[in-house]
C-alpha cells in the first residue's frame, strides 16, 4: 500500500523525474523565466545539501510555493546510514509505495565512489545474493535513481566522484530508465560526471550490452561472470540471462565497437569456483579478450549458502591468472561490517546481521 495515498495525501510527482524537457515545459505554461531552469538544475544537481524547493534561495517565494504544490523535491526519504570504520556509508531509503532502496558511498583513495541499485529486488537470484532471494518487486524510476544519488553523495563536497551502478538489480532490465538517468548524470547542468567514471555491471543482457554500446560508448562495463564454464555458472546464477558460449562474443563486439576494457567480476566462493583448475579454465576462456578480472571475496553472511574462499585460494587463483598473463586484481573489501559489498547491499530487514544494527 502506498504510505502517501493511504494518507489520502495525493502523490506528486518528484522533481528528478522533470529534468529537463518536461521541467522546461512546466515553466514555460507557468509563464515563469527560461532561466529558471537552470536555477533549479544548479539547486538539485550541483547542491547536494538542499532539501526542499524552500531551500533553492534564488527563487522567488511564489515560485516556491507553485513548485512545492506542484511536486515533491524528493521521491526518497533516508531511514538510517551506517557507517563502517574504512569510511564506507551504506544509506537505507523509503521509497513512496512503502519499498526500499540502498545506496554505499565509499571513500577510496583521494576519490568518492557511490554504489546505486536499479530496481527493488532482483530477478536474476544469484545464490551468494541477498537481494535476489525475494526475486524482483519493481524497477526504479530514472528519477528515483538521481535522488538516490544526491542523497548519497558527501554533503562536505568531494574531489572527484565515480559512480558503479553494482547495487541491487540488473541494469540492462531496466535499460530505459537507466538510459536517461545515466544521461542525467552526464549531462553538463546536469550531474555532470565524466563518462569514464560511470561504470555499469550486468549479468549478461545481450540486448542491454549492445544498447549500452550505442549510446555510451566511454561508460565503462562489468560483467559479473562467477564461473569459467556453463554448468558451475547455471549453478551460482540460475537465471543468468544468456550463455557464456553467447556473452563471450557479444563482449568481442563491444571491444571492436567502443575500445573499451571490459571488466569481469568473479565472486570467490569456497570449494565451488575457487580451484586451481577453474583459474585455468578462466584463462583460457578469456584468453583472447581485451579485458581486466576483479577477484572479489564473498563477505560471509549469516544464513548465507556459501563460504567465501580463504585468502590462500585466492592468492593462488589470482596467481594462476597472472601467469596465464592475464590482468588480475583483487577488491578491496570496503565496508564488510555493514554489509556494503557488492551484492549484499540490501538483506531483507528482519534478516540483518547483529552488527549492521
Ligand atoms: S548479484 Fe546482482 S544480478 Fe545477482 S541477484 Fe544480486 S543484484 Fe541480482
Amino acid at each position: 500500500m502506498d504510505p502517501e495515498k493511504a494518507k489520502g495525501e495525493p502523490l506528486l510527482p518528484s522533481l528528478g523525474e522533470m529534468f529537463f524537457q518536461p521541467l522546461e515545459d512546466w515553466l514555460k505554461a507557468e509563464n515563469e523565466k527560461r532561466f529558471r531552469l537552470d536555477q533549479l538544475a544548479e539547486w538539485y544537481f550541483k547542491r547536494p545539501e538542499c532539501s526542499s524547493f524552500e531551500d533553492c534561495g534564488n527563487l522567488p517565494k511564489a515560485l516556491k510555493e507553485k513548485l512545492s504544490r506542484n511536486f515533491a523535491f524528493c521521491s526518497l526519504k533516508p531511514e538510517k546510514a551506517l557507517s563502517s570504520r574504512d569510511g564506507t556509508e551504506k544509506n537505507t531509503l523509503l521509497l513512496r509505495d512503502g519499498l526500499r532502496t540502498e545506496t554505499v558511498t565509499m571513500p577510496m583513495d583521494g576519490h568518492t565512489t557511490v554504489c546505486l541499485s536499479t530496481q527493488v529486488g532482483c530477478p536474476v537470484r544469484c545464490r551468494f545474493c541477498f537481494s535476489g532471494r525475494d526475486g524482483l518487486k519493481r524497477n526504479l524510476t530514472a528519477g528515483e535513481m538521481a535522488d538516490s544519488l544526491r542523497l548519497a553523495l558527501p554533503k562536505e563536497g568531494f574531489e572527484s566522484l565515480n559512480i558503479v551502478i553494482m547495487g541491487m538489480g540488473e541494469p540492462f532490465f531496466n535499460y530505459a530508465n537507466l538510459k536517461t538517468f545515466l544521461s542525467l548524470c552526464q549531462a553538463k547542468r546536469g550531474f555532470n560526471i565524466g563518462s569514464r567514471r560511470v561504470t555499469v555491471s550486468t549479468v549478461g543482457v545481450l540486448p542491454g550490452i549492445v544498447k549500452f554500446a550505442e549510446d555510451f560508448p566511454q561508460m565503462n562495463l562489468a560483467v559479473s561472470l562467477h564461473a569459467p564454464n556453463e554448468k558451475l555458472r547455471r549453478l551460482i546464477i540460475p537465471g543468468a540471462p544468456s550463455k557464456i558460449s553467447e556473452l563471450i562474443p557479444a563482449l568481442k563486439s563491444y571491444f571492436s565497437k567502443t575500445k573499451r576494457l571490459v571488466t569481469f567480476e568473479y565472486v570467490m566462493i569456497e570449494g565451488i569456483n575457487d580451484g586451481i583448475k577453474e583459474a585455468g579454465e578462466l584463462a583460457r576462456l578469456l584468453r583472447d579478450l581485451d579485458c581486466k578480472i576483479n577477484l572479489i571475496p564473498l563477505n560471509d553472511v549469516p544464513g548465507q549458502e556459501f563460504s567465501g574462499s580463504p585468502e590462500a585460494n585466492i592468492l593462488r587463483f589470482e596467481g594462476k591468472l597472472r601467469e596465464c598473463g592475464l590482468n588480475v586484481t583483487v577488491r578491496r573489501s570496503k565496508g564488510g561490517e555493514i554489509k556494503g559489498a557488492c551484492g549484499q547491499l540490501a538483506a531483507r530487514r528482519g534478516e540483518e546481521d547483529p552488527k549492521a544494527g
